[in-house]
């Protein structure tokens, strides 16, 4: 798979090579530029698409697993309205899921957030603000960013978290700092439902149960209703084809806090 470093290195000797061959033996100017689009193209698929791996290693799935398990996880809250509901629909499925949490929310709402933790699912950080400029944060914001919030669920609950799932999905080099100084695991998914989009439950679910086998990491988002009607649909699923949901980090083998 293509990486960063990798990638830029190569971009930048072939940059020399086409601008050595225009200067010094009059060639085009056009392969200059295609070695420039190209590495622009490939830079921002690498930032957009967490499975790439492109700036960090992030982990997406446990396809090993020598169990029936899949991992359900949920972007985005606690949320008043829906997070409450997920967990009455997950306690009488016995299923157990992780909440990637934004550190905002956990403050309008840490009772919910207690009782994620106090019904054995696992909690990961993501982000303070869910900023829509996150991708653009300098390496100091993007630190206090992931501090505030770790710091937040530590007052509360005294668990240090270690899982972080990146806000979109969009990764760059100071969130690869960021991971690396604060030695935490970026989490990614392996099925995208795309609960967030226009589309309808049906058509989300279907996304989901098309794919879905063992070893799987599921994305969803506790902040709609639609997300509600998908998961009771897909607890009915699982249970169906006999696979069980379970935290992220049961799944993956690693620790949730440190
Ligand atoms: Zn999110």
């Amino acid at each position: 798979m293509l990486k960063r470093k990798r990638t830029n290195t190569v971009a930048l000797l072939l940059l020399l090579f086409a601008v050595a061959v225009y200067f010094l033996e009059y060639g085009p100017l056009w392969p200059i530029f295609i070695i420039l689009f190209i590495w622009f193209a490939v830079t921002l698929f690498g930032s957009f698409f967490i499975r790439w791996n492109y700036h960090l290693t992030s982990k997406h799935s446990n396809k090993d697993t020598t169990y029936q398990w899949v991992s359900i996880t949920f972007d985005d809250g606690p949320n008043t309205e829906f997070t409450p509901r997920i967990l009455e629909l997950l306690a009488k499925f016995g299923a157990k899921a992780t909440f990637f949490c934004v550190g905002k929310n956990i403050e309008q709402h840490p009772e919910i957030l207690k009782q994620l933790i106090s019904q054995g699912h696992s909690v990961g950080n993501h982000t303070y603000s869910h900023s829509n400029n996150f991708g653009f944060l300098p390496l100091d914001k993007v630190l206090n960013e992931l501090k505030q919030t770790e710091n937040l669920v530590h007052s509360l609950t005294g668990k240090k978290m270690k899982l972080y799932r990146p806000a979109f999905g969009v990764t760059n080099p100071q969130i690869a700092k960021a991971v690396q100084q604060l030695k935490v695991h970026s989490i990614g998914w392996n099925v995208r439902s795309l609960d967030t989009t226009f589309r309808s439950e049906k058509t989300i679910l279907k996304r989901i149960t098309n794919t879905v086998s063992k070893g799987d990491v599921i994305l969803l988002h506790d902040t709609s209703e639609k997300t509600i009607v998908v998961l009771e649909q897909l607890l009915l699923f699982l249970r169906e084809k006999n696979l069980g949901s379970v935290t992220i980090d049961r799944l993956l083998e690693i620790e949730a806090y440190a």
